[in-house]
């Protein structure tokens, strides 16, 4: 039976790009080794990583005054890094939270205000609700001074994602894009920076993408040149040895994802996926998603739970046996949860439908 692999991250990857990597992992193009054991200063990794750069730029139409940069540390280290390097001259930020990583980003901006000058404010969280929606708020409120506006456009555990983004009075924002990156369309120019983990919608994990606009790099060294994004931009992500085979991995699903038609193809693709899921949820009387509002609903993670934990339980021993990996809710919301990024394919939503059909009439 074939494995559907519903994981939020590390994620399912396209066959298609593993098997080229098979292909090219005892002697990568006629060197004689493999891309791992290449020197980060060689020639054939520098092709590697200015294609990954060149095609990440195209596909996401990056325009030329923002520098691309691959770092380490995930998606986590920039809860830090963007403080450190974004409220050097501006002091303020804010942070709207829609979910548990919202919520640990502006946990740990609280917890660098008490080291560096630099006041977080909590502008909009859903909370009280669970997360189960985007949070608003009033554009007016906003002092046009602050550095920032932090926002995750899509939450990985709650399901939910800002298509369109708020209004900031003129206020930068910054986005944690780790699970929609490549998955759905957004304007690089409406943002001051993103970030994003790879292991969802990349590559493996270890390589973290930063998309900034120049005049947002700080100008003060920080803490660390590690944690520097001028130091890290100035050596082109090369200050020191880069996750070398990540990002060779990053760019062969780069390649991948622009012979399909590039992100457009791919949110057209996960549209379809995910209301099929959604419009069989929403006939069944069995299944239900959390979400509150239809608009806000994510088609990267979709989570949905039975009318009882013990059935929640049984569906995730049963899916387990039946070759769905990782179909299991965060634990921190139990329920399921099925992560259908850009390399999931249509035919596993359309097994686990079935699966859903069949598992309810066993059991209502
Ligand atoms: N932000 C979001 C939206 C995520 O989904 C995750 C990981 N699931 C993280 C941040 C944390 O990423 P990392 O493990 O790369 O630090």
């Amino acid at each position: 039976m074939t494995v559907y692999n519903f994981s939020a991250g590390p994620a399912v990857l396209p066959k298609a790009v593993l098997e080229q990597a098979q292909k090219e992992m005892l002697d990568y193009r006629e060197s004689g080794m493999s891309v791992m054991e290449l020197s980060h200063r060689s020639s054939e990794f520098d092709e590697i990583i200015k294609a990954a750069e060149l095609r990440l730029r195209d596909l996401m139409a990056i325009p030329d005054n923002y520098k691309v940069l691959f770092l380490q540390g995930g998606a986590s280290l920039q809860f830090s890094m963007l403080p450190l390097n974004l409220a050097q001259k501006k002091k303020k930020a804010y942070y709207v939270v829609a979910g548990s990583w919202g919520k640990k980003a502006y946990t740990e901006a609280v917890k660098l205000s008490k080291t560096i000058d630099f006041q977080p404010e909590l502008l909009a969280s859903s909370e009280a609700t669970v997360y189960n929606q985007i949070p608003t708020f009033d554009a007016a409120r906003l002092d046009p001074e602050a550095a920032y506006v932090h926002l995750t456009t899509n939450n990985t555990i709650e399901g939910t994602t800002i298509y369109d983004l708020p209004e900031t009075n003129g206020v930068p924002i910054v986005a944690d894009m780790s699970s929609n990156i490549l998955a759905v369309r957004y304007h690089v120019a409406d943002f001051g920076l993103i970030y994003a983990g790879a292991q969802k919608n990349i590559g493996p994990a270890g390589v973290t993408i930063v998309i900034v606009r120049e005049d947002l790099l700080n100008d003060e060294p920080v803490l660390s040149s590690m944690l520097d994004y001028r130091i890290q931009a100035d050596n082109g992500s090369l200050y020191n040895t880069p996750p070398t085979y990540g990002i060779y991995m990053a760019r062969l699903v780069f390649d991948y994802v622009a012979s399909l038609g590039g992100v457009d193809a791919m949110q057209a693709k996960n549209i379809e996926k995910a209301n099929l899921l959604y419009d069989f949820i929403d006939q069944s009387e069995f299944y239900s998603n959390p979400v509150a509002n239809k608009a806000d609903r994510s088609i990267c993670n979709i989570p949905f739970v039975t009318p009882s934990d013990d059935l929640d339980k049984l569906f995730n021993k049963e899916a387990l046996e039946h070759d769905f990996k990782n179909i299991k809710g965060h634990r921190s919301v139990g329920g399921m949860r099925a992560s259908i990024y850009n390399a999931f394919p249509l035919e596993g939503v359309q097994e686990l439908v079935a699966f859903m059909k069949a598992f309810e009439a066993r059991n209502s």
